[in-house]
């Protein structure tokens, strides 16, 4: 339409029906009136829609005018003139009204009479009291972005050519209209930015093209420590500030972003600058310039800043921290390692220092990125694996361990281990951190130390101490195990000798020779042990068969008999050895069982011969049993003053009188009975405690002399008592024998020892001493036993001696055979041609008694005149004065 339709309406004829109406001139002019004043409307829909809506009216002289928008499924009224029904901000629907029809077809539209016209709704047009009007589009292309509407309270109060008409100012003023909106949309837009601007936590800050700040948001503002004013044209407060670049190194002004993009129009972004304000505070800004472009020309930036003061510092911080811990991991003096923990690298070595490397003989190419049991030893993987899956599993926070490392010559690296995990911020595992420390060299000493306290530094072999570990091992396996252990106790015969003649060098080279040869018997799993000088132990462990223990025994020995070259010069030697060995074959024995039993059993080898073997049986068990138990007997004896002496007769056989008596010991028991010396003298000799028995069965003697003695009625001349030779060996014991005589004032020569030959067969110096002392005191001194020994009585004369007891033994056998009464005959002469007195013992019967008288013995003693008897018992046999 448009134009066209005016130019076809306008001259046309108008139907007035009613009033006066305006001329077509007049409404023409109205129209350019408005058009006129719509151009120079200022851009505002609300001022265009009022100054329609008066056009309108003022043009068709209606009732009523309108201008609407339409809103939804609804129309709003935006400006209403005259007597229309609506007024401004009423809203109507759009279906059932011409103003919806309008719209939607975006056509002009007139209605002659709501009360008929079919396309409008009757209550709608009744409530607005409109029966006619004409209605245009104000059209934005094909879309209609409002109406104006002319309105009359009659039928037919328009025509076709106020529609037309209409039609013409709608697309007049579409374009306004259509400005204005545009304008208000813009307007809001910058609003809107500005606001959101002022806002945002981002820095902005916008330049004219002179560098003078144009606009400044809050954050801005605040970032940069400054105040703008609003005004355009402040010029920037950089003057007084330093800049650095991103590493802290100064940057001139002219560097700056804003600066380089005034100058190029190229973008800058993401530069850090440092920024420090005169009072020396220092800042981090992350800016992002871009030009304003005006065509080609550059009008200005746009600078916008984050400040990452805090990230820096933090990264700062971090970069230090960092830096401080590779410093303290790669100049660390011990081995130290990362291994990943990172899904798909797990155990493979991240980073490994210096120390490490040394400690493996790696190269840090060789050892990055290779698997954690690539370096282990191969027997500890396992172990490991757990150790680690440990760790990882969250289980233990670090551990401590020993760990053995492959060197890469092949060598184990023995490796003290601390491995922790480092955990990241939400606590998941990055990798393991160890810590290695190379103990092989102090465990290598330790075990040197262990090897020197555990062996015999001469041999090589195992000393006593190592040797008793091993035992008691052994014994504790046999719980277990079951079977027998054997201990077999090596002592070379007469090695005394060897050393002394042929001097220490060759007693050592003798021992090296013997520990090696006895080596060589045995067998690798055998512990072989030097435990004193010239001893030697075989142990032998977990053995099936006991009884194999006497092949191996006489291994031992014929090994060790053949003769031993020593030196190139010396001439070659013959030893042996003994060997004594104890079995056990319960767990419940001791190591102290062992070497006893062993030491039991040698000491009879020995005895019965040497260069032999001596198993430690039952026998020996049942002697050593009744010795231990002699030995309790004898102390508890000694400890409670049990020990007696019993008295046996003497008998002159000059005068058949008795003028003599030995003392023998005895002691009581606890059930209060007397043992005799044969339970317990022996045993007090191995022990020692015979120097004891001896002291003080002499001075029981010479007590019960001395009551004797004060009693007038009878008369004992002398009192014999027996004297070991190993009390003569003890220094103290004359100074008691003197003691007692002179505690009791008696004579010396009133007591007799009786001594056995081997007691002068010692070659001690102080047995010597000890008989020169006695004989001294005034003491007699005798030998017991006579006959039983191999002494030659001249030799026996250097003791000075005063009697002899000629043996039980040859006693008992007189009047048997001849030749022994010869024998004893014989004695008697030869000991009366040097002065001894001579004294047959053990005689039982009148025969034998007689017999000695016959052949000149001086006197007897023996059960026929009297057994062993007590002090009171001698007394009163002493009264009744028997003679023989
Ligand atoms: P001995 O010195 O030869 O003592 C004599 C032993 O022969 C005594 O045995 C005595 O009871 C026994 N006897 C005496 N007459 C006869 C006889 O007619 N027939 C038989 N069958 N035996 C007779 P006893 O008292 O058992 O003493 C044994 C040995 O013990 C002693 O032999 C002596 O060597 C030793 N002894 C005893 N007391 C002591 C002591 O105080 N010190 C030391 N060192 N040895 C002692
Ligand atoms: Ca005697
Ligand atoms: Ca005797």
């Amino acid at each position: 339409m448009g134009a066209d339709a005016l130019a076809v309406s306008v001259p046309g004829e108008r139907v007035e029906e009613h009033g006066a109406s305006r001329t077509d001139q007049e409404r023409l002019l109205r129209l350019i009136v408005a058009q006129r004043d719509l151009a120079c409307a200022p851009l505002d829909q609300s001022a265009v829609f009022e100054l329609l809506a008066g056009a309108v009216l003022s043009i068709f002289d209606a009732e009523g005018a309108l201008a609407a928008e339409p809103l939804g499924d609804e129309v709003v009224a935006r400006a209403v003139v005259g007597s229309a029904g609506p007024v401004v901000g009423d809203r109507i629907p759009q279906a059932g009204t011409l103003a919806g029809l309008t719209l939607r077809s975006r056509r002009p539209h007139l209605c002659t009479d709501a009360a008929t016209d079919p396309r409008t709704d009757d209550a709608i047009d009744v409530r607005s009291r409109t029966r006619s009007s004409i209605m245009a589009p104000l059209l934005d292309g094909d879309q209609a972005i409002g109406l104006i509407a002319a309105m009359s309270s009659r039928p037919h109060g328009f025509d076709e050519q106020d529609l037309a008409l209409l039609n013409l100012l709608g697309e007049v003023a579409a374009g306004r209209l259509r400005a204005a909106r545009t304008h208000q949309r813009e307007q809001e837009t910058v609003a809107r930015s500005a606001a959101i601007t002022e806002v945002m936590a981002e820095g902005l800050v916008e330049l004219d093209g002179q560098g003078r700040v144009v606009h400044a948001n809050a954050s801005a503002q605040a970032m940069l420590g400054f105040t703008w004013d609003g005004s355009v044209g402040t010029s920037a407060p950089e003057s007084d500030w330093t800049f650095l670049h991103e590493d802290g190194t100064e940057r001139a002004a002219e560097t700056l972003p804003s600066t380089t993009v005034l100058l190029t129009g190229v973008p800058v972004k993401g530069q850090v600058i440092g920024v420090r304000n005169p009072e020396g505070t220092l800042w981090w800004l992350l800016a992002n310039s871009v030009p304003r472009l005006d065509g080609s020309h550059v009008c200005g930036v746009v600078n916008s800043f984050t400040d990452i003061t805090e990230q820096t510092e933090a990264a700062a911080r971090l970069a230090a921290s960092e830096e401080h811990f590779r410093m303290a991991f790669d100049n660390a003096p011990i081995g130290m390692t990362m291994i990943s923990l990172a899904p798909g690298m797990v155990g493979h070595y991240l980073r490994a220092n210096d120390s490490f490397l040394e400690m493996v003989g790696y190269s840090r190419a060789d050892v990055v990125g290779q698997r954690l049991e690539e370096l282990t030893h191969p027997d500890d993987l396992e172990r490991d694996r757990d150790r680690f899956g440990r760790l990882c599993r969250n289980e233990v926070e670090s551990l401590s361990f020993q760990k053995r490392y492959r060197h890469k010559d092949g060598q184990t690296v023995m490796a003290w281990l601390n491995t922790a995990v480092a955990r990241g911020l939400r606590d998941e595992p990055l990798y393991l951190i160890t810590h290695a420390v190379d103990i092989s060299d102090r465990l290598r000493e330790q075990a040197e130390l262990e090897r020197l306290a555990l062996t015999d530094t001469l041999t090589g072999l195992a000393n006593r101490t190592l040797l008793t570990d091993r035992l008691d091992q052994a014994l504790a396996r046999l719980h277990r195990t079951g079977g027998a252990c054997a201990m077999l106790l090596l002592d070379i015969d007469r090695f005394k000798l060897v050393n002394d003649s042929l001097g220490h060098l060759v007693g050592d080279a003798l021992l090296v020779e013997v520990a090696g040869r006895i080596s060589d018997v045995t067998r690798a799993d055998t512990t072989v042990a030097r435990i004193g000088g010239d001893e030697f132990v075989v142990l032998v462990e977990a053995m099936k068969d006991p009884e194999s223990v006497h092949a191996l025994a006489t291994r031992l020995l014929d090994a060790l008999r053949r003769p031993y070259d020593l030196g190139p010069t010396a001439e070659s030697l013959f030893a042996t050895v003994s060997i004594g060995v104890s079995l056990a074959t319960t767990a419940d024995r001791t190591h102290v069982d062992l070497y006893r039993e062993a030491d039991l059993a040698l000491y009879r080898a020995k005895d019965s011969g040497r260069d032999q073997y001596a198993l430690f049986d039952d026998g020996l068990r049942e002697s050593t049993e009744s010795k231990l138990r002699a030995d309790s007997l004898l102390r508890h004896a000694l400890a409670g003053d049990r020990l007696v002496a019993v008295f046996q007769p003497m008998v002159d056989l000059q005068d058949g009188a008795i003028h003599a008596a030995e003392g023998l010991a005895r002691v009581i028991d606890e059930h209060g009975q007397l043992r005799p010396p044969a339970d317990f003298i022996d045993v007090a000799e191995d022990t020692g405690l015979i120097v004891e028995v001896d002291a003080r069965m002499f001075e029981l003697v010479v007590a019960e002399h001395a009551r004797i003695a004060a009693d007038p009625t009878i008369e004992l001349r002398r009192v014999s008592t027996n004297v070991s030779a190993r009390s003569l060996e003890d220094p103290g014991f004359v100074g008691r024998v003197r003691k007692a005589l002179a505690w009791y004032g008696v004579p010396g020569s009133a007591i007799r020892v009786e001594l056995t030959e081997r007691s002068l067969l010692t070659s001690s110096p102080v047995v010597a001493e000890s008989l020169r002392r006695l004989t001294a005191l005034g003491v007699h001194v005798g030998l017991d036993d006579f006959g039983t020994g191999y002494s030659a009585l001249a030799y026996l004369q250097r003791f000075s001696l005063q009697f002899l007891k000629i043996d039980r033994s040859f006693v008992s056998r007189l009047g048997s055979s001849e030749r022994d009464d010869a024998v004893v005959c014989a004695v008697i002469d030869l000991a009366h041609a040097h002065d001894l007195i001579v004294v047959g013992e053990g005689v039982e019967t009148p025969e034998q008694l007689a017999a000695l008288r016959a052949m000149g013995c001086d006197r007897a003693q023996g059960y026929l005149m009297g057994k062993p008897m007590s002090a009171a018992e001698l007394e009163a046999l002493l009264r009744t004065e028997p003679r023989w």
